[in-house]
């Protein structure tokens, strides 16, 4: 693949005007906190038919996978893409991730961490029964889920470090622990929330586990956003568990390899998602800063034609080719039916994340005192881009992975 069919163009081209239309005038609103983002991503997803395409590949999936019951079925076969839209079409699921990442990449981490991480761990490792009570609602976004694994104590040693712990009690577990960091938190109707089985061995070794909570469990507190540097549109919180009862039924199948195996699953996912996020950034900054340098006139002449601003241009330009044949590559292996290992996932994430949020910081400079002004928009993707070094393992963690790899080998 080396560019996008006719047919991805008219997705993006209709996903690009809605976008203008409402995403856009919303702007100032989600970068307040004042509108959280849910409505207008349940917006797009019922605009362009995602939520009842989420709906049928959800009941076609639950039919493959569990036999399913008269009626369950949908005429269109199962997808491979744990129940969300478009996942046989690669347009579908990656260029609103690209459009949206242009204006408010925000939008994308509480749709994905909903989507791919809360609903994906369900419908990888739950039964039908977990699945129809928690995945299909998160599927359609008329609910919405995080997904929660790091701690104050614990964010890159996620494992290890982890204390949150679940006590057998009878036939019930009872949870406690906090969590931190977590996208949606403040607002989630369902949790999956990972933690050590409290059965008296070695709190680094103990088996992980992994349940799903509702909003309004006793003893459940979801603290409201924090304040933070940017990606204002997708609120992030903390989460306390005081002597949660859960019982079997919200208990998790550990899944191939155990919890953190399945878990370290979700990495790959999320890593290879955020080449699209930092194309949307890329893109949107690189037009910018060319429109910018076409106008701006200093000493007579426009700065487009100062070499400093042009090498500017240049570098943003191998930027986005860089990270586009990435997506291009991942929609490749899709097709071909090769998920990425977890090094390749490390490293299209650090590439892409490092060009977004280095081409985003160029931008704000291209554009002088006007790009450090919340009017001309780069100082907001700057932020943004800036999380993508961090969330989903730092920059510093996908070098240990990659460099794993390469030293097994
Ligand atoms: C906007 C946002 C949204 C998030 N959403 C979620 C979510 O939905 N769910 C969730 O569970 N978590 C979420 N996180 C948490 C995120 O995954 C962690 O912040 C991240 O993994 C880093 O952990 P930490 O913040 O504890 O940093 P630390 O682990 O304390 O790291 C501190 C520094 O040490 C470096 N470091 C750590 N280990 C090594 C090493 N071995 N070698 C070299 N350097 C090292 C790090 O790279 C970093 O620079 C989110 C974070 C952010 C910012």
């Amino acid at each position: 693949m080396i560019e996008w069919s006719e047919e991805d163009l008219m997705i993006r081209d209709a996903v690009r005007g809605w976008i203008d239309t409402e995403v856009r005038p919303n702007l100032d609103a989600l970068e307040s906190g004042d509108l959280p983002p849910y409505d207008l991503i349940r917006r797009l997803y019922k605009t362009f038919g995602m939520d009842e395409m989420a709906r049928s590949s959800f009941h076609a999936r639950l039919a493959r996978a569990h036999g399913g019951t008269p009626g369950e079925a949908a005429p269109d076969g199962e997808s491979a893409d744990g129940g969300r839209p478009g996942g046989g079409n690669a347009a579908m699921t990656l260029l609103p991730v690209i459009e949206m990442c242009r204006v408010a990449p925000g939008l994308v981490s509480a749709m994905g961490v909903s989507l791919g991480l809360a609903a994906g761990t369900i419908m990888k490792r739950g039964t039908a029964a977990q699945k129809r009570r928690w995945a299909l609602d998160l599927l359609t976004l008329d609910k919405v889920g995080a997904w929660a694994i790091t701690e104050p104590n614990s964010g890159s040693d996620a494992f290890g470090g982890m204390q949150a712990t679940a006590r057998k009690a009878g036939e019930e577990y009872v949870l406690n622990g906090g969590k931190t960091f977590i996208t949606n938190g403040p607002y989630a109707d369902t949790i999956v929330f990972y933690c050590k089985l409290d059965d008296g061995g070695d709190p680094r070794e103990r088996e992980i586990l992994t349940f799903v909570l509702d909003r309004g469990m006793p003893g459940l507190e979801q603290t409201k956003p924090f304040r933070k540097m940017g990606l204002h549109s997708s609120p992030t919180g903390e989460l306390y568990l005081t002597d949660v009862r859960a019982g079997a039924d919200r208990l998790l199948a550990a899944g191939a390899g155990g919890g953190k195996e399945s878990a370290r699953q979700n990495f790959v996912t999320e890593r290879a998602g955020v080449a699209a996020m930092a194309l949307g950034v890329i893109e949107e900054c690189l037009k910018l800063s060319v429109e910018y340098a076409k106008t701006r006139e200093l000493w007579g002449q426009r700065i487009g034609d100062f070499q400093l601003i042009q090498l500017k241009l240049a570098k943003m330009e191998v930027a986005r080719l860089n990270v586009q044949n990435l997506v291009f590559r991942h929609i490749e292996m899709q097709r071909a039916g090769r998920a990425p290992t977890l090094a390749e996932a490390s490293a299209m994430k650090l590439y892409s994340a490092q060009a977004a949020s280095e081409v985003a910081q160029e931008a704000v400079q291209l554009f002088g005192g006007n790009g450090y002004m919340s009017e001309y928009r780069v100082e907001q993707l700057a932020r943004d881009a800036k999380s993508f070094q961090i969330y989903a393992g730092t920059d510093e963690i996908q070098v240990t992975h990659i460099a794993r790899d390469l030293l097994s080998r």
